[in-house]
């Protein structure tokens, strides 16, 4: 009977997971070809909605789409990303690709591309157009009170718990006192992180130090976009 339970509770659990895995396979060709369709119509921007419905989906990828989803990065000018999957794609397939060709001439492209931004100081890596960091006005960096010690400047000291004396147990059990070595015996050091500055200067935790952010707007590489 217990057996029986098992075996039954076993198959359904495998019949689940079959028709879940049975669906995501009909939802990944839905969207694989609706984004194929998208592409030939030269609508990249619904294409690029498909393939990344179909990134969400979690599951192994058509061994094309690589190809396909780096051509539509590229249409709309996402040329870091259109990179990183035509990459894929040359790991993946090698020259059996059926895009093979199509694939070597967008990695020209992209090339040509991924230059004139590299040498572009208006735009990032990807070509979008950048703007100046609205969290530190592009000073890259942001002064902020210390918290290490709470903007007083002053820690107590570690090696005697601020007591200002070291105590030492002899051999026979008797005690002697020490003037701290670290604090001199005043029981406070400067604050090791901001060194008595009370505040310090730290990153931009938005720009991460560069001073600017990306728009959403494709860059023209002139001064004025
Ligand atoms: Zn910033
Ligand atoms: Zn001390
Ligand atoms: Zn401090
Ligand atoms: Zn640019």
């Amino acid at each position: 009977m217990k057996y029986c339970f098992l075996i039954l509770f076993s198959l359904s659990v495998f019949t689940c997971e079959y028709s879940f895995a049975q669906n995501q396979k009909e939802t990944l060709n839905f969207h694989y070809e609706n984004a194929q369709t998208a592409m030939q119509k030269g609508d990249y921007e619904s294409a690029n909605t498909q393939f990344r419905k179909i990134l969400r989906l979690g599951v192994k990828l058509p061994s094309e789409m690589p190809y396909l989803f780096s051509k539509t990065l590229y249409e709309i000018g996402q040329y870091q990303n259109s990179q990183s999957f035509l990459n894929k794609y040359f790991e993946i397939m090698g020259k059996a690709g059926t895009y093979y060709e199509n694939a070597q001439e967008l990695k020209e492209l992209l090339e040509l591309q991924l230059n004139k931004s590299l040498s572009c100081q208006y735009c990032d890596l990807s070509g979008y157009r950048l703007e100046t960091c609205a969290t530190c006005h592009g000073e890259k960096q942001l002064l902020k009170k210390c918290d290490y010690c709470e903007a007083k400047g002053k820690v107590g000291c570690t090696a005697c718990s601020g007591d200002g004396v070291l105590i030492q147990l002899g051999a026979m059990g008797n005690r002697s006192y020490k003037t701290c070595h670290q604090c001199k015996g005043e029981g406070i050091n400067e604050c090791p992180v901001c060194e008595g500055d009370m505040e310090l200067y730290t990153y931009c935790p938005n720009c991460l130090g560069s001073g600017s952010t990306s728009t959403e707007v494709i860059c023209n590489h002139t001064e004025n976009n």
